[in-house]
């Protein structure tokens, strides 16, 4: 029997390669749902024959998707429309955020079914930090407009998650390699699928693995954040606290240098009194 499902708009996530990943709540919501917006058809399809459901399926894509929109609002307001891709999660590098910008505008029950995602399941793969990470999807594929991607996010202090196709991906890692650094890195490849791997090493041994014999499949791309710098040497420190005693007491200024270079704040007034001391011996200290 067809679940009756409240009137909205379900956004369900979908198996990135194993079946078997289709959540029961994401069957249950595809089989009661009233018209499942697609990206194509003959995917869903297949997914629908798994679970053994036949429900109406219309064509959400980034070419119709614009004229679609409005008819779709509009049905939600008395019918379940669930919102599938071809594979994982909507709305990440696929269509839908602007489906959702309406149905909430709109005033429309907004529910998520939770699931596969290509993106994460890579990062659980790779054996680089999660605390932090950025998302960058797909880099553009002009040389030129890469490494102007890349220049921008070269000193963000997170681990980077890339989506990328075989036969770009020795030229993306050399880019990535070029702009950050020759950084650790992991290229996750046809997750959950038979010939699930994920290979690791620095950017330029994966750019140079992969030259020669671009690999088949699905690719995320992990890269580790940037090495911690190295400690601000005493010739900096002193160079840092002279110029902040030009503007700030003693006290002060090491507080300033010690919070910017990440030093001990105490011997930095050791040395700011020890400089105020070489310039004018007389003055007395002001205290921590
Ligand atoms: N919405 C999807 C998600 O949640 O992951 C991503 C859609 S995006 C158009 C498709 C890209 O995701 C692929 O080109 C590939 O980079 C990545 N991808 C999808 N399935 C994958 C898999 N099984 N293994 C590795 N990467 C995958």
């Amino acid at each position: 029997m067809k679940p009756v499902l409240a009137p909205g708009l379900y956004i369900v996530a979908t198996p990135i390669g194993n079946l078997g990943d289709l959540s029961p709540r994401a069957s249950e919501i595809l089989s009661g749902a009233d018209v499942v917006a697609v990206e194509d058809s003959r995917v869903t399809a297949g997914l629908l024959r798994h679970i053994g459901v036949k429900r109406p399926m219309l064509p959400y894509h980034d070419h119709n998707a614009d004229a679609v929109r409005p008819g779709l609002i509009a049905r939600m307001a008395r019918e379940a429309v669930a919102l599938v891709s071809d594979a994982g999660t909507p709305l990440i590098s696929d269509p839908g955020y602007k489906l959702v910008r309406d149905a909430r505008a709109a005033g429309h029950l907004v529910v998520t079914i939770p699931g596969p995602c290509a993106a994460i399941a890579a990062l659980t793969l790779a054996g680089l930090p999660t605390d932090r990470f950025l998302f960058l999807g797909f880099l553009p594929s002009k040389q030129h407009a890469r490494a102007e991607a890349i220049a921008e996010i070269a000193s963000v202090r997170a681990t980077l998650v890339l989506y990328e196709s075989g036969p770009r991906l020795a030229a993306c890692l050399g880019a990535l390699a070029e702009g950050l650094g020759d950084r650790e890195a992991g290229v996750a490849r046809e997750i959950t699928k038979k010939f699930e791997e994920c290979v690791t090493g620095t950017l330029s041994a994966l750019a140079a693995r992969y030259a020669d014999a671009p690999p088949r499949g699905e690719i995320v791309i992990i890269v580790a954040p940037p090495g911690e710098a190295p400690p601000a040497s005493a010739e900096e420190a002193d160079m840092a606290l002279a110029e902040a005693l030009t503007r700030l007491p003693a006290s002060k200024a090491a507080g300033e240098v010690a919070k910017r270079l990440g030093l001990d704040r105490r011997e930095l007034y050791a040395r700011a009194m020890a400089m105020k001391d070489r310039i004018s011996p007389s003055l007395e200290g002001e205290g921590l």
